[in-house]
């Protein structure tokens, strides 16, 4: 089965979502809805972290987002990739700068994200090319994208070969429910993926082949209790489709681009803003996936993540915020940049691109 797709993107179809600094402007009072919640950067203050700042603990991960382009657009999707999203994809010449600072830095992990960014032409370079530094390679994998064309459908072999450990988003093991966040058809697909992948050693005893499932709400509401989830998870795809992996990453969505678009839609932003609010936890915010990430974006930027990125929030470090500016010492003492999105990685027991962090 094809998939269909839920929506355009925001860019497409032309919202004023798109225009990211538009998109500040809503979460902090200014545009839209003139609610005005407490800044992160006060309840952080609050929380023990001298004058409201964030600094990172050890660059660990390398976030290579290699473009925009995607063969799903997903409902809630944070960076408004979709089919129509052909413009932004990563050069030759950007992958060239990372793995220079992957040679000459000792930053282990690369995580590779997107879009689908296996429709990058030069991924499985990219890829062998962290290999050979002796790099942990993580890859964010949609899996429907294995079936959309033969010439993907190798991919589990290729992942195996490199010892690739995979992420992929499944909101649900129910097909009405994550069809009805990624598209009709995206449920079928995705565990036709899960099968092909599970065939080639993927989330089977004593393989060291990982494969962990994203669930996030498919609403305006938190992620229950990770360990309960992926027990539910793990049962349902067992049984219905014979389906093993190995952990279940419960995520919150975070009010920004595709979401903060249905939040507005559907009336929920501002109670959603507030349910993170009254849910932040002080002993989520030393786990924050930024404390160990930098994030590069498509054109070579850098960002302290990937919801910063898609904010077009770049480093604070004036000057040297490109791949063609890298200097690791100066990135390792930055102040973290901070807005009210942030709420949505310390509510409850965390959230960050591992899933829980407390
Ligand atoms: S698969 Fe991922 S990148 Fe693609 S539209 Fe869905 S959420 Fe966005
Ligand atoms: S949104 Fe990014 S910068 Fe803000 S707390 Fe989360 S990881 Fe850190």
């Amino acid at each position: 089965m094809s998939v269909h797709q839920r929506t355009k993107s925001l860019h497409a179809r032309g919202n004023a979502l798109s225009d990211t600094f538009f998109q500040l402007k809503v979460l902090n009072g200014k545009e839209i809805s003139d609610a005005r919640f407490p800044a992160f950067s006060d309840a952080i203050r609050q929380a023990g972290f001298a004058d409201g700042r964030l600094k990172p603990a050890a660059i660990e991960i390398l976030q290579v987002n290699v473009g925009k382009l995607c063969n799903q657009s997903c409902a809630h999707c944070h960076v408004d990739a979709g089919p129509d999203r052909r413009e932004e994809n990563m050069a030759k010449e950007n992958f060239d700068r990372c793995l220079d600072i992957l040679a000459r830095y000792d930053i282990p992990t690369v995580d590779i994200t997107g879009g689908a960014p296996e429709l990058n032409p030069h991924f499985r370079w990219f890829v062998e090319e962290c290999r050979k530094l002796g790099k942990h390679v993580m890859n964010r994998c949609n899996l429907t994208v294995i079936l959309s064309n033969p010439k993907y459908r190798d991919l589990p072999q290729f992942f195996a070969e490199n010892r690739v450990e995979i992420v992929s988003s499944l909101p649900h093991y129910s097909a009405l429910r994550t069809d009805s966040q990624r598209g009709e058809g995206v449920f079928e697909d995705s565990v036709k993926a899960l099968q092909l992948l599970n065939g080639v050693g993927y989330g089977k005893e004593n393989t060291g082949l990982k494969i962990n499932l994203v669930y996030n709400p498919t609403g305006a509401f938190l992620p229950g209790g990770q360990a309960g989830l992926e027990a539910e998870f793990k049962r349902q795809l067992k049984r219905k489709y014979d389906v093993d992996f190995n952990h279940l990453y419960a995520i919150t969505n975070m009010p920004i681009s595709r979401f903060l678009e249905y939040l507005l839609e559907s009336g929920n932003y501002e109670s959603y803003m507030q349910t993170l609010i009254d849910a932040f936890n002080p002993g989520a915010v030393a786990g924050v996936m930024c404390r160990n990430t930098i994030s590069v974006s498509w054109d070579g930027y850098l960002y302290d993540c990937d919801f910063n990125q898609m904010l077009d929030l770049k480093v604070n470090v004036p000057g040297r915020a490109h791949l063609s500016d890298f200097d690791f010492e100066t990135l390792s003492n930055r102040d973290i940049t901070l807005n009210q999105h942030c709420y949505g990685c310390t509510a409850g027991a965390g959230s960050s691109c591992g899933g829980q962090v407390a």
